[in-house]
């Protein structure tokens, strides 16, 4: 099969940098219906110190690239989401180890082992309204196809975005508004959903 070399995760967090740019401003409107609207100017700067840290290391493998990745998100941004998505990152290019290439099933299970980190790291579990309700449904749906079907995990990542309008929060700033975050998009699972979405496009879906 495939194998996903270093210039594939180059290419997917490029899309992602861009992807963030181009929808800076929805993922901010959703964060001040029920949190601080910040999250598109806190993934913006995330992912363009991310870009630029890529670009200084002409070297690297997958799993490198992404731990480097990872790191940035962490130091980058002050926001709940800086070290949720730095240790999905992180802990994913940890799991693929210093291979120069992967195979989809590898960067399946890695991606898992990541997520899994960011559900400890937080505390939260599918259905408490935050970015594991569209990474949880992504990584599986990706395991399930074993790592050949980024396209069915970007489906997986959009609905499970969606999913997030009717629950109620309760973790991070919106679940301080219990009740009253019904009816709002978790701005953290739609920017998961793009997260997914750069992957397929990085793959070429
Ligand atoms: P902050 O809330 O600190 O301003 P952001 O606005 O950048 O940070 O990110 C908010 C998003 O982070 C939420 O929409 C949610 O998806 C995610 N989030 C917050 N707390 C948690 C948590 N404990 N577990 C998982 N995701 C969380
Ligand atoms: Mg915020
Ligand atoms: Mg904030």
């Amino acid at each position: 099969g495939v194998m996903l070399d270093a210039d594939f995760f180059r290419r997917w967090m490029t899309g992602m940098a861009a992807a963030v740019d181009r929808e800076a401003d929805r993922l901010t409107e959703l964060d001040s219906a029920i949190g601080d609207a910040d999250h598109g100017a806190n993934l913006r700067r995330g992912f363009a110190a991310v870009v630029k840290a890529l670009e200084e290391e002409p070297s690297g493998t997958p799993g490198s690239l992404l731990v480097l990745a990872g790191r940035q998100l962490i130091s980058t941004v002050g926001g709940a989401s800086g070290p949720l998505y730095g240790t999905l990152l992180r802990r994913a290019g940890k799991a693929l180890g210093d291979a120069a290439e992967v195979a989809p099933v590898q960067l399946a299970e890695a991606l898992r082992v990541g997520v899994a980190a960011v559900a400890q790291l937080g505390g939260a579990k599918a259905g408490d309204k935050t970015m594991l309700d569209a990474l949880e449904p992504a990584v599986e749906a990706l395991a399930e196809s074993l790592g050949e079907s980024f396209a069915a995990a970007a489906d997986a990542a959009d609905q499970g975005a969606l999913a997030t309008v009717p629950m109620r929060a309760r973790k991070g700033r919106a679940g301080y508004l219990g009740e009253r975050s019904v009816g709002h998009q978790d701005p953290g699972a739609a920017s998961a959903a793009l997260l997914v979405a750069t992957l397929a496009a990085a793959r070429g879906a």
